[in-house]
């Protein structure tokens, strides 16, 4: 597979990425799509965003379009919902080629959308992500985890040594 990366991308990412893309993406072999389509006709953001399309995708992994689809806004608009890879004949799953995308994308630098921060900041302030909603009722008004007998959500038991954890991961993740 071709890799095109732009010139600002050291080695070791370039490397990184090389084998990332072998093991992953590489492994699903994108080379025998047959463009049947069937991934974008289940895919719910093809049918509501221009420019999102599993099918162009995976042909331009196929392609060695790597370095374009990285930069891709579009490759954060995926909702994650898994009906391309149920879908395909071939075994190919635009879903996990596309995580393996956002991950390149994230070490190599580029822009990823700033939810993803506050994503983090939750997890780093109280243990996960953002505190529980209250749920809409069948007959009106709305219903906290409490009323439906649920537990409450608690954080780690030592914030210091999670948030240590976490962070060390979060560097791992920019290849540092
Ligand atoms: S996982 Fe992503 S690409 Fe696949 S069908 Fe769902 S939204 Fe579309
Ligand atoms: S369903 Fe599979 S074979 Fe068909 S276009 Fe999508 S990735 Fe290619």
């Amino acid at each position: 597979m071709v890799i095109r990366l732009s010139s600002d991308v050291d080695q070791r990412q370039v490397e990184f990425i090389s084998l990332m893309l072998q093991k992953s993406v590489g492994g699903m072999h994108a080379e025998v799509c047959d463009q049947c389509g069937k991934c974008s006709s289940a895919c719910p953001v093809s049918k509501e965003i221009e420019g999102f399309n599993p099918r162009q995708l995976i042909a331009r992994v196929a392609l060695g379009k790597i370095d374009e689809l990285l930069a891709d806004e579009a490759i954060w608009t995926c909702t994650t919902c898994l009906k391309c890879r149920e879908r395909c004949p071939e075994e190919i799953s635009p879903y996990d080629v596309i995580l393996v995308l956002r991950n390149l994308a994230y070490r190599a630098g580029l822009n990823y959308p700033g939810v993803y921060d506050d994503f983090i900041n939750g997890i780093l302030e109280r243990g996960f992500i953002s505190e529980p909603q209250e749920v809409r009722a069948r007959g009106g008004g709305r219903l906290s985890r409490e009323a439906l007998g649920l537990p409450g959500v608690n954080g780690p038991k030592d914030m210091a040594v999670f948030r240590g954890i976490v962070e060390k991961i979060i560097e791992a993740g920019k290849g540092n």
